[in-house]
């Protein structure tokens, strides 16, 4: 599933920032040396605006991992402000500016960036839900979060386990940008499932010395989700035992993954 054309080290000179939006969102900026950028998920345009001028930064692209107003609310006002800059997104007709729909075995280029990104579909949260992957980045949106996963609003366990099967063979080290801050809460909870998860306890320590002085605690990687996020472990057999604690007829994979959804749903 890997592309060739994709590399597995961010480009020289490409440098990512976070720009907070709402209460817990993150706006990803991708940007080069010049004043070259891209942003992921724009919720909203103008903190977005603000940083591009206090950087001297010109947008000349957009990706968009789904549909949600917390995700693209911002974009229609960017592509009016630079008019030059193009937006990649869902298939989707809720999405109702001018973008190019990608959706799984797509390949998007941003050529002033020398960026190149894999598109796949990982739908659950939303239907029409997709992640970027190059450059040993991940942006996965509201699917894979730090030590969580989105909500099924559109989906079935059944498809965000598939997402996090997907996510879970790319390259350990890849760094995952998710859309929000929940990482401090997803720890508290996932402590829940497995108690006993030592690496779980050292990131949910972590989390909470960043969260105290201030500081982001994205992105982390694959690997790391996978030795602490309940939701990439749903055959792991701490996991199975804590859902079928709920549950007795769960089994793992998909079954665990709805029970522990359907927990954290209510906690
Ligand atoms: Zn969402
Ligand atoms: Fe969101």
């Amino acid at each position: 599933m890997v592309n060739s054309l994709l590399t597995d080290t961010r480009p020289a000179g490409i440098s990512i920032h976070a720009i907070p939006a709402f209460s817990d969102n993150y706006i990803w900026l991708l940007r080069d040396e010049g004043t070259g950028c891209a942003v992921v998920d724009p919720g909203e345009a103008g903190p977005v605006i603000e940083h591009l001028e206090r950087a001297g930064l010109q947008l000349q692209y957009i990706l968009l991992t789904h549909h949600h107003f917390d995700h693209i609310g911002g974009a229609a006002r960017l592509l009016q402000a630079f008019p030059d800059a193009v937006a990649f997104g869902p298939v989707d007709e809720r999405i109702d500016f001018p973008h190019t729909p990608c959706s799984e075995g797509d390949v998007v280029e941003l050529p002033a960036l020398s960026l190149t990104f894999q598109v796949l579909d990982v739908p659950a949260h939303t239907r029409s839900h997709i992640a970027f992957h190059g450059h040993g980045m991940l942006f996965s949106g509201d699917t894979l979060f730090s030590v969580g996963c989105g909500r099924l609003f559109e989906g079935t366990p059944r498809e965000m386990q598939a997402a996090m099967d997907k996510l879970a063979q790319l390259p350990p080290e890849t760094e995952v940008y998710c859309g929000h801050e929940y990482t401090l809460s997803n720890c508290e909870f996932a402590r829940l499932v497995e108690p006993d998860n030592q690496p779980l306890a050292n990131k949910l320590q972590a989390a909470k010395k960043l969260r105290q002085a201030g500081e982001i605690t994205l992105p982390g990687t694959i690997g790391e989700e996978l030795r602490v996020n309940p939701f990439m472990r749903t055959r792991q057999p701490p996991v199975v035992r804590a859902a079928q604690n709920i549950d007795p007829s769960a089994t793992p994979g998909a079954s665990v993954l709805g029970v522990i959804r359907a927990w954290k749903d209510a906690s």
